[in-house]
């Protein structure tokens, strides 16, 4: 499997393009905006899926676009569907003119597994950024996608629409979790890894070993 990524729109979200190398399957997480140029780079392989992490206008502008284009099915937690399809608090109209109202194909559940791309994904449902967002593991290939929740030293802010301030720090610990090598692809900035955000996120303060088990 490889992992390539852009950075798309006006604040450089992290799009990010999985192929299966052998098959030319490929999955979008978060194509946040300029749909010709991700459609671009997919010439040559097959288009099978879109993966949201949650509702922002600046992970989803793209999808319309993909979606006719393509006729990719599009997966996000359904505990974000009322985000997803209201374009005021998702804020592609208000923030950007381009008001957004999408509804997921395969609406995923906290704790649900499917495969993709020849390999098993699990929805971590994560809310606090938003009340639906999620994380996606891949725990054959020892990756999350961390979407707005986990950042490198740092998390999404919790002062947006359906934000959940008190909930964040418990979703950040339980992604900590995870095993310690886990490689670690946000929504913004840098990849890091499970370890290093073990010892440098603000959020880790009350994370043990212990809870792991
Ligand atoms: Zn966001």
């Amino acid at each position: 499997m490889k992992v390539e990524v852009l950075h798309v729109g006006m604040v450089m979200t992290n799009c990010y393009i999985l192929t299966n190398e052998e098959t030319k399957e490929t999955a979008l997480i978060d194509p946040g905006d300029e749909a010709d140029r991700l459609l671009a780079c997919c010439r040559g392989r097959r288009l099978s899926a879109v993966l949201l992490t949650h509702g922002h206008f600046d992970h989803i502008l793209a999808v319309p676009e993909l979606r006719r284009e393509t006729g990719v099915r599009v997966y996000a937690p359904a505990a974000e569907a009322a985000l997803l399809a209201d374009s005021e608090e998702n804020l592609s109209g208000p923030w950007q003119g381009r008001p957004v109202s999408l509804t997921a194909d395969i609406s995923v559940q906290d704790g649900e597994e499917f495969t993709l791309l020849g390999t098993k994904v699990r929805m971590l449902l994560t809310p606090g950024h938003t009340a639906g967002s999620c994380c996606y593991y891949l725990p054959e290939e020892g990756w999350l996608f961390s979407g707005d929740t986990l950042f490198c030293e740092s998390y999404g802010r919790v002062d947006l629409p359906t934000a959940m301030p008190a909930q964040i720090g418990r979703s950040v610990r339980q992604l900590l979790a995870l095993p310690p090598e886990t490689k670690v692809f946000p929504g913004h900035g840098g990849s890091t890894d499970i370890a290093h955000e073990r010892e440098k996120n603000p959020l880790a303060h009350g994370w043990k070993e212990e809870d792991a088990k």
